[in-house]
């Protein structure tokens, strides 16, 4: 089935369909080459071999925000030929498998867990740094999810738990219940977190039921995660503001893209419609190297570049932390553009962000 990005989501509902929308939306998704060779006049062969690979998914919502081949949505959903023709990058850039106590659960950082529940997402996002594994029923498994919370059951040194995938809103809310349930009953676990794209990608999945449903298991934040202010649109607002209404504290964990927001009025424009939405900018990462992805990369300099074009020129809620996870597993490390950019006897050389020099005194006891 050929989908037009013109048509109205109603275009995709059936009546007689009791299921929710987000399902309905989720049946519709594009999955085979045939579902987008008409629209966007791909070359058929090309995508064939790199969906062989990594699988498409792009549900009939986010289909549908895309304007015009190539443009950032179209960029981050679309599969392109240079996921497979470069073998540079790691099949597992952050180290997560070797730093896994068991299949699914990442360790890395003394106080807190990553925890893959969910082997789906709404859209199998092509830059995504678990492409090898993402949307492969093997990922996450009755068993893997049991034994994850058998793990931080008997470590009580975890007070944090990062709940991610595959995408955690792809659960079904009873199954997504039982898992925080679980959780709120180890008394170690101070606060839960799920780490999303649904709000952005199948914002129709937030319903009120669903944020309800969350609002039991407080202190819970969610981190989703908007690439371009392109995917801020009526129904994404409305599911963070369902969310926030419900108490549910949101962060945005944006990735820089090469062709999709490398560019700092984007940026801005991003962040400054975010904190709109009620959504605080939590990260921006450097693009992990995985492998599949180079296309995406940015210099190192374009995040710099970019930060400083936030910081004093609009509000400090706009800034985000830019920063890089090493590759290896070593963790997350921010990057600050330089504001110290020298020092005297009794002073430090500080620029400020219009690029003026000011000496301060560093008031050394004496
Ligand atoms: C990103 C990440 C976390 C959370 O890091 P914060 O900086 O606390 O948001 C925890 N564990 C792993 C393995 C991670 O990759
Ligand atoms: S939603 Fe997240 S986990 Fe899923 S494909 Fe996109 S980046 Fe990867």
């Amino acid at each position: 089935m050929a989908q037009s990005s013109e048509h109205k989501l109603t275009d995709f509902i059936r009546h007689s369909d009791r299921r929710p929308l987000w399902k309905q939306l989720l049946s519709a998704s594009a999955t085979r080459v045939d579902d987008i060779s008409a629209t966007f006049e791909v070359k058929r062969a090309e995508i064939q071999r790199v969906i062989e690979r990594y699988p498409m998914r792009v549900n009939s919502y986010y289909l549908g925000l895309i304007r015009q081949k190539n443009d950032a949505i179209y960029r981050q959903c679309i599969p392109s030929l240079e996921e497979v023709i470069s073998e540079e990058g790691l099949d597992d850039p952050l180290n997560e498998e070797a730093m896994s106590p068991v299949p699914g659960l990442t360790h890395r950082y003394p106080d807190r867990v990553l925890f893959l529940v969910s082997s789906y997402c709404a859209v199998y996002c092509r830059f995504c740094n678990r492409k090898r594994k993402v949307g492969r029923r093997s990922m996450v498994t009755p068993q893997t999810i049991k034994d994850g919370l058998e793990y931080i059951r008997n470590h009580s040194e975890i007070r944090d738990v990062l709940l991610s995938g595959g995408d955690p809103l792809m659960l079904d809310n009873k199954d997504l219940y039982d898992i925080l349930n679980e959780l709120r009953s180890m008394g170690h676990v101070e606060i839960i977190r799920i780490g999303t794209r649904a709000p952005c990608t199948l914002p129709q999945r937030v319903t009120s039921e669903l944020a309800a449903m969350l609002s039991n298991f407080h202190p819970l934040y969610i981190n989703t995660h908007f690439n371009h202010p392109d995917e801020i649109t009526p129904e994404s607002s409305l599911a963070c503001r369902t969310l926030a209404d419900y108490g549910i504290p949101l962060g945005c964990q944006t990735v820089l893209l090469k062709g999709v927001n490398d560019d700092p009025v984007i940026i801005k424009t991003l962040m400054q419609k975010l904190l709109t939405i009620r959504v605080r900018p939590y990260y921006l990462f450097q693009a992990d190297l995985a492998k599949g992805t180079s296309h995406f990369w940015t210099p190192l300099d374009k995040g710099l570049e970019i930060m400083a074009g936030l910081y004093g020129h609009t509000s400090g809620l706009c800034a985000p932390h830019f920063a890089i996870d090493l590759p290896g597993g070593a963790g997350k490390v921010p990057i600050i553009p330089e504001h110290i950019v020298g020092k005297d006897d009794a002073h430090l050389l500080i620029r400020d962000y219009q690029g003026q020099v000011h000496r301060y005194p560093l008031m050394r006891r004496k």
